[in-house]
């Protein structure tokens, strides 16, 4: 067995778990932000593959340096890129033509090397593996959602909630969904908690209209793929959740709800002014539960105002980096007018 560096980092952070009085008072129950925007790399993929990284570093069983290859133009090419710099071990990001050049700059500048080749996601991620790992005797394909050790580092965000909310009722965990790396951890972390207070939370798995691949297995009763993908929230589009994520959908705790481009691009222009934090329509998918009452839908039925009132929410705030200021003064003046949510 291999070691890491003796100047080896974490590469991610435990975040703050934090009442939102605004969002509380637009959702009418209490709301607690955790706000994971807050990682190394701008998102919650810091822990996932931060997770699965170090363990592989780790693992490696010469003492030399392994090569770390993420197919990714966003946050897990970014979760990756933090990763292999805290860990002092090289990586390549090989993102597709298409990918921002503020997306590739970002890269560039945390010093590992980017190659931009294909069209698109598939076509990038062929030549990741044929041309490149395949060639790199001490290569480690980087996947950006569908692994156990990535779901182990996600779990860590309920861990830290238990502990930062030790004398709260948890009823609900709002989280989005693309591959579903993120709500595997949160389903695996809500089974591994106790929860001293009452019954484990329910887990609202959210989706966009058009990055709905979750949503399309549930309704067909069984694990489907999309045609494609047609939403502002790129960071959700994987065409087939992970068999994990169909697996979890059965489980008694877990429910899932699809919210439009429109709603979660406002819910980001919202959420600027409410929490003073910037993130991207795939997280503000999650913000639009509370924004657009489907919070109440899911957990309030029958309840009187008084009674909702009493239940406690926490959202997982997982942040992207696909965002600027320019891109929420757009999303305001193409959505206001369709989005529900007051801005
Ligand atoms: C990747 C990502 C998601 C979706 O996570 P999965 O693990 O693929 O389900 C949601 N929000 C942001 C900001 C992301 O980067």
């Amino acid at each position: 067995m291999g070691s890491l560096p003796s100047d080896a980092k974490l590469p991610w952070i435990e975040t703050p778990c934090v009442f939102s009085p605004p969002i509380s008072k637009a959702a009418g129950c209490n709301i607690y932000l955790k706000l994971d925007n807050l990682q190394p790399s701008g998102s919650f993929k810091s822990r996932g593959i931060g997770n699965f990284m170090t363990r592989a570093a780790a693992a490696q069983p010469s003492s030399g340096p392994v090569r770390f290859y993420c197919p990714s133009g966003g946050n897990a090419g970014l979760a990756c890129a933090t990763s292999a710099v805290a860990l002092r071990q090289p990586a390549t990001i090989v993102v597709p033509t298409l990918t921002s050049a503020m997306m590739k700059q970002k890269l560039l500048d945390l010093g590992v090397d980017v190659v931009q080749v294909g069209e698109n996601f598939p076509a990038a991620d062929r030549h990741c593996r044929e041309e490149l790992l395949a060639k790199d005797p001490s290569g480690i394909y980087v996947h950006p959602f569908d692994h156990q050790h990535v779901w182990d580092g996600a779990a860590t965000i309920v861990s830290e909630i238990c502990a930062q909310l030790p004398d709260v009722r948890v009823d609900g965990i709002v989280g989005s969904v693309g591959g579903g790396g993120m709500i595997n951890g949160i389903m695996q972390g809500v089974e591994a908690a106790s929860w001293p207070h009452g019954p484990k939370p329910r887990v609202l798995a959210v989706e966009t209209k058009g990055c709905d691949s979750l949503n399309a297995s549930v309704l067909a009763g069984e694990h489907v793929s999309l045609p494609g993908i047609s939403s502002i929230a790129t960071s959700l589009g994987a065409t087939r959740v992970s068999e994990q994520t169909w697996r979890w959908s059965q489980a008694g705790n877990m429910d899932g709800v699809v919210v439009t481009d429109a709603d979660a691009a406002i819910s980001c222009v919202r959420f600027a002014d409410d929490a003073r934090l910037l993130v991207e329509a795939a997280c503000g998918a999650t913000l639009a539960t509370a924004y657009a009452g489907y919070l109440r839908l899911w957990l309030g039925e029958g309840l009187s105002d008084e009674e909702w009132a009493t239940k406690n929410i926490v959202l997982q705030v997982c942040g992207g980096s696909g965002v600027t200021l320019e891109i929420l003064e757009e999303y305001r003046k193409t959505y206001a007018a369709e989005s529900s949510i007051k801005v």
